[in-house]
């Protein structure tokens, strides 16, 4: 068997700006960095080895604080050049506009910043310095703006668990492609944290699991929590998200990590060197290396040995190794109790994961082969298996593209999306820019004679606005916009007010215009025909009536949001929002157009949504 290398993380030096509380880097040479600290050229030359093995791997550069290393671009270049996915794992604080472009032109994909409270006050203790929380959403601004993704990254603990559900909200509204829970394994400085406890641990992964479709466009990944597949497949064991790489462990099996000084490690929370790059390559020492070879044939043992969850779990063997000072013993941050030796549970990611998938079963087509290679590399062979593994079960002797989109569900892989794989058919009728369910299900309550032309203006508007789905809060923003489009040409008109009489004045208006007449007359009757239900409708016309804005016209949802700031710092961001929406196409300011033009605003979080 093949083990093939999907992500290593590098941490490339120990030096870093912040001290943070759950490092796992004892960062005290963090200003000067380890004295064995790799030179450029070493770094330059294994990254050309590693490439032997896999040049589509994802590399997190990370540190200490990445940005600390003043030949962090030509790294990035370097390494990107060669085909890498390039991602910094930093603390952010580093990223000014400046530094952002610099790595985008690097090539960079994208950058991970790890924000552990929205409290100022919360944030800047656990990392060691005041401001830092301010600097590191800049930071995340400055990453966007210069076309980096950005991924929201928090440990949980004590401190901050009741605040994950209002993290993981923000993190989607500032953009972030997703949110990476870090579950806290007690090394380096950890160590000297209280560490959750296994029953909070399990309560946060199933809220993670509960809020997987949550956020459009925003994945919602558990990092080094292995559990979660044995949660998932409690749930349901044909859930689609048990085939992927999420929350797995791969250490040793597809993952590793390299220290500031060299080392080769399973990850970044095991000390244990399977062998140094300065005496040997990297790719002897990911091939040949005994310590990776434990974890490629694992043998675990206490509960996990028992455990039908080994071989899709296994446990996190950093954390056996903290607490029981074995990797192969038990995880004791899990709860289940297996009775007895259980028959392990298998998946397409467990042979993914121990390398039994490598070799192709059944032929490709030269067109489906393209197709898969248009997927992120870490995720190409999970979807190569669940492909061939769909073609055996139908006894298809061919993979062709038509087989590859019938394979691969759409949301299975997130981002990983084969084009045009699993089209649901009413996205077709509902145009380009898929819908989500709940979106969807609102027109259809709309008459039958306006539901074509909501349909059509939530597409053009998703276009404009770049959206990649239409969710059911987008619907409410486009509705609201085009209500006080409406409001604005009736006071055109001299009203001054809307009740129902209203209706027939305006036919009285467009008496020349029957087509007009006719649909005024199809509102009109619809209207009547849902006794009670126009009261809500007709209070929020009322309320646009009332708006007194002289430049742009405010959602009154997005006035609540604005009158909700301190009302020194209102006008300001009146301003700053309104130029933002004028420049970005909005007609009126939405609650949308606030959390837009937030993400790019140091002042974001006093408009933050209540
Ligand atoms: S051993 Fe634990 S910390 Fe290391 S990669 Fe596996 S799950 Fe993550
Ligand atoms: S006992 Fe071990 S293998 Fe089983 S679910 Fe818990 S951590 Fe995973």
């Amino acid at each position: 068997m093949s083990f093939v290398p999907f992500v290593i993380s590098w941490n490339i030096t120990s030096r870093c700006n912040l001290a943070c509380e759950h490092c796992y880097i004892d960062a005290g040479m963090r200003q000067q960095g380890v004295p064995e600290e790799l030179s450029t050229g070493k770094i330059v030359e294994t990254l050309a080895d590693i490439a032997k093995i896999n040049s589509g791997a994802v590399l997190i550069f990370t540190g200490g604080e990445p940005l600390a290393r003043p030949d962090i671009f030509d790294i990035c270049a370097k390494a990107a050049s060669l085909g890498f996915v390039v991602v910094l794992g930093t603390n952010g604080t580093l990223l000014t506009p400046k530094t952002a472009k610099k790595l985008k032109e690097a090539g960079v994909s994208g950058v991970g910043v790890s924000i552990d409270s929205l409290e100022e006050k919360s944030h800047d203790l656990f990392r060691g310095r005041a401001g830092s929380l301010q600097e590191s959403i800049a930071g995340l601004a400055a990453a966007r703006e210069a076309g980096l993704e950005i991924q929201v990254q928090t440990t949980p603990t004590r401190g901050n668990l009741n605040e994950l559900p209002a993290i993981a909200a923000w993190a989607h509204k500032i953009g972030a492609a997703a949110f990476n829970i870090f579950f806290l394994v007690c090394t380096g400085r950890g160590q000297k944290m209280t560490d959750i406890t296994p029953q909070e641990y399990e309560e946060t992964l199933r809220w993670a699991t509960s809020i997987q479709n949550s956020y459009s466009g925003m994945m919602v990944r558990p990092k080094c929590a292995p559990h979660f597949k044995r949660i998932l497949h409690q749930q349901n064991p044909e859930h689609p998200l048990l085939s992927t790489y999420i929350a797995a462990c791969r250490a040793g099996t597809q993952y590793c990590r390299i220290d500031p000084a060299g080392n080769v490690t399973p990850c970044p929370y095991m000390d244990v060197s399977a062998g140094d790059i300065i005496s040997k390559s990297f790719t002897d020492i990911w091939n040949d290396s005994p310590v990776f070879a434990k974890y490629r044939d694992p043998v675990y043992e206490g509960k996990c040995g028992l455990c039908k969850y080994r071989l899709i779990c296994g446990g996190c063997r950093a954390r056996a190794f903290a607490t029981n000072g074995n990797d192969m013993g038990e995880d004791n941050w899990c709860i289940y109790e297996p009775e007895t030796q259980e028959e392990a549970i298998t998946s397409i990611d467990t042979f993914a994961k121990f390398g039994g998938g490598s070799e192709s079963s059944i032929p490709w087509t030269e067109e489906a082969d393209a197709f898969l290679r248009k997927i992120p590399v870490f995720a190409q062979s999970i979807v190569r298996l669940a492909t061939e593994k769909y073609a055996k079960e139908r006894d298809i002797k061919e993979i062709t593209t038509e087989v590859l989109k019938a394979a691969a569900p759409a949301d299975r892989f997130g981002r990983a999306r084969i084009p045009g794989a699993d089209k649901p058919k009413q996205e077709e009728e509902t145009g380009g820019i898929p819908w989500d369910d709940d979106a969807k299900q609102r027109p259809q309550n709309a008459p039958d004679f306006v539901r074509p032309g909501i349909f059509k203006l939530m597409q053009k508007r998703a276009k404009e606005r770049g959206k990649k789905r239409i969710t059911t809060e987008f619907l409410s923003e486009i509705r609201d916009e085009s209500m006080m489009l409406v409001t604005k040409r009736m006071q055109k008109f001299g009203y001054e007010d809307i009740d129902m009489k209203s209706w027939n004045t305006a036919k009285e208006k467009f008496a020349k215009l029957p087509g007009k007449v006719e649909t005024i007359s199809g509102i009109v009757d619809f209207l009547n025909s849902r006794d009670g239900k126009n009261e809500a409708i007709i209070k929020k016309f009322k309320s646009f009536f009332t708006d007194d804005s002289k430049t742009m016209g405010w959602t009154e949802g997005a006035r609540e949001r604005l009158n909700k700031a301190p009302s020194p710092f209102r006008p300001m961001a009146k301003e700053a929002v309104e130029k933002y929406a004028r420049e970005h196409g909005y007609k009126m300011i939405t609650e949308e157009a606030i959390e837009e033009a937030m993400s790019k605003m140091p002042f974001s979080k006093f408009i933050s949504k209540p």
